[in-house]
C-alpha cells in the first residue's frame, strides 16, 4: 500500500496500535503523534502532510551520499536478483563480500586491511570485544579483559555495547551491567575544562586512562574505545593534545586501541576516517552507518596485522552473525564507496562544505546570546545552548531549552537533533552553500525563538 493511501491521522492511529519506538518517550510520543516520513531526495525529506524537511541529521548521522541514489538502488537489486543470499561460515563466501574487502582496504588507513561483516554498530562492538579479549588470550594473557570507555560515550544499544558505552539513561534502563568495562571522563573542555587551557585539558583528561589502567593493573585490561570525536554524546571533539597522549598510554601499557568510527568514517570529518583527522593508529575499528550510506544494515571491524595474524592462527573464530557480510547490503557498500570515491566527496568535505559550513555557524555561535560554543569536526557540528554566555552556565533538564529549540527547527522544516542542552548536525555529504544558508537560517529563527521564549533574546 502506497504512503499516500492513507491520513496522517490513520498513520498515527496505526502506529501507536503496533508499533514499539526505540529512543522515544511513549507519552510523549502519543501527545504529539507520530511524524510519518514517506519518501526523501537529496538532504531533504518529505513527510506524510507533504512538508519539504531539510534533513540536518543525515537519518541517524549515516545517509553520507544523500538520498535517491539509483547506483545504490541498482546494486542492491542486481544483487537480489542474482543472489539474495548466501552465508560467509564454514569456508564460504560471496563475490561482493569479498570485493567488498577489497574496496575497504582502499580506504582505510594503511594497516588495517582485514574486515569482520556485521549488521549493525551494535554488533560490530560487540565483535570488537570479543575479539580483543580472544587476542589476550592467544597471546597467553587471559587476564586482560576489561575495556576502558569514555563517560558519554556511545558504542551501541545491544547489553554489551551499553555496557561498553557511558550514557547515564540507557545504563539506567537495565540497573545492572555487563562485569568488566571501566570508564573515564570525556574530554569536554567547555564543561570540564576549568581554568586549564584547552590542550592542558586534553593532557589532563588523556592521563585518566593511566590512572585507570594503574588502578585495574595493566594485566587486566584489554583495550581503550573511544570515538574520534563523541557524537551521540553531544558532539566532543577532544582538544589536539588528546588522542596522541591516548595513544602514547595505550602502548606504554600494552593495551589494544579502539577508535569507534561508527559516525566518524566515511567522510563525516574530512578524511576517510576519523583517526586521520585525529592522528590515531587504531588496532581495531568498528564502521557502520556510512559505509552503506544508511541503504541497508551493515557494518565491519577493521583489524590491524597484529590483531589479524593471531585470530588468524588462534583457531576457530566461533563468532559470527547470519547476515555477517549480507551479499545485498555488501553490494551497496561497494557502491556507496565507488560513488564517494568518483565524486571525491571526501575531499569535497575537507576542502569546500565543511569549511563553509563550519565559518557560517561560527558566525552564528560568536553572536548569538544563547549559544556558547560550536563544537565537531567537518560535516558533524554541536552548538551548546548556554543561559549566560559569559559564565558558561548552561540550560538546565528542566528548562529542556534545547527539545524546545529541536522543536522550533522542526516547525520551520529543518531536523536538528538535541542531545542534553547540545544542538546536533551531521547533514549528508552532498549538502549544497545554497542549502547550507538555508540550513544556519532555520537554526538561528529556532535559536531566536528560544532565546525569547526563555527571555533571553
Ligand atoms: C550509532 C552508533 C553505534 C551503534 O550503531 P547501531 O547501528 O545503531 O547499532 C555505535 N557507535 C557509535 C559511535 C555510534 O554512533
Amino acid at each position: 500500500m502506497s504512503a499516500q493511501s492513507r491520513s496522517t491521522l490513520e498513520w498515527q492511529q496505526l502506529d501507536s496500535a503496533h508499533h514499539v519506538h526505540p529512543f522515544t518517550d511513549p507519552k510523549a510520543l502519543t501527545k504529539r503523534g507520530v511524524r510519518v516520513i514517506t519518501r526523501a531526495d537529496g538532504a531533504y525529506v518529505w513527510d506524510s502532510d507533504g512538508n519539504k524537511i531539510l534533513d540536518g541529521m543525515a537519518g541517524l548521522w549515516c545517509v553520507n551520499v544523500g538520498y535517491g541514489r539509483q547506483e545504490l538502488v541498482d546494486a542492491a537489486t542486481r544483487q537480489m536478483q542474482e543472489l539474495p543470499y548466501y552465508n560467509s561460515f564454514f569456508q564460504t563466501a560471496t563475490p561482493s563480500q569479498i570485493e567488498l574487502g577489497q574496496a575497504l582496504a582502499e580506504v582505510t588507513p594503511p594497516g588495517l586491511d582485514h574486515f569482520f561483516f556485521a549488521n549493525s554498530g551494535s554488533e560490530a562492538n560487540d565483535t570488537v570485544i570479543r575479539i580483543a579479549r580472544h587476542y589476550w588470550h592467544l597471546k597467553g594473557k587471559p587476564n586482560k579483559r576489561t575495556f576502558i570507555a569514555r563517560t558519554m560515550g556511545y558504542h551501541g544499544s545491544t547489553l554489551a555495547a551499553v555496557s561498553l558505552g557511558g550514557m547515564p539513561h540507557m545504563h539506567a534502563l537495565d540497573k545492572v551491567l555487563l562485569p568488566g568495562f571501566a570508564h573515564i571522563m570525556h574530554p569536554h573542555w567547555y564543561t570540564l575544562g576549568g581554568t586549564l587551557s584547552r590542550s592542558e585539558f586534553g593532557i589532563v583528561a588523556a592521563r585518566a586512562l593511566e590512572d585507570k589502567i594503574l588502578e585495574l593493573g595493566p594485566d587486566n585490561v584489554a583495550a581503550f574505545i573511544g570515538e574520534p570525536v563523541q557524537g551521540a554524546g553531544g558532539v566532543i571533539d577532544p582538544p589536539e593534545t588528546y588522542w596522541p597522549e591516548i595513544q602514547r598510554i595505550c602502548r606504554k601499557y600494552d593495551i589494544l586501541l579502539v577508535a569507534d568510527e561508527v559516525i566518524c568514517g566515511f567522510g563525516r570529518t574530512g578524511q576517510w576516517f576519523g583517526s586521520q583527522t585525529f592522528g590515531i593508529e587504531p588496532d581495531l575499528m568498528p564502521m557502520a552507518k556510512g559505509l552503506s550510506s544508511g541503504y541497508l544494515p551493515i557494518s565491519a571491524v577493521a583489524m590491524n596485522k597484529r590483531v589479524f595474524e593471531a585470530v588468524n592462527e588462534g583457531g576457530l573464530l566461533a563468532h559470527g552473525y547470519t547476515y555477517s557480510g549480507h551479499p545485498a547490503a555488501c553490494a551497496v557498500a561497494i557502491a556507496n564507496i565507488r560513488l564517494m570515491q568518483r565524486e571525491k566527496l571526501v575531499e569535497r568535505v575537507r576542502e569546500d562544505i565543511a569549511p563553509y559550513f563550519r565559518a557560517r555557524l561560527q558566525e552564528l555561535a560568536d553572536d548569538h546570546p544563547i549559544v556558547g560554543e560550536l563544537r565537531g569536526s567537518g560535516l558533524l557540528a554541536g552548538l551548546q545552548l548556554v543561559k549566560d554566555k559569559a559564565k558558561r552556565t548552561i540550560f538546565t533538564t528542566e528548562d529542556d531549552a534545547a527539545n524546545k529549540c529541536r522543536d522550533l527547527c522542526l516547525d520551520h522544516h529543518l531536523i536538528m537533533r538535541a542531545v542534553g542542552q547540545t544542538m546536533v548536525l551531521s547533514p549528508p555529504l552532498i549538502i549544497t552553500r545554497a542549502q547550507v544558508d538555508e540550513l544556519v537560517s532555520k537554526v538561528k529563527i529556532g535559536l531566536d525563538l528560544t532565546a525569547r521564549h526563555f527571555g533571553l533574546g
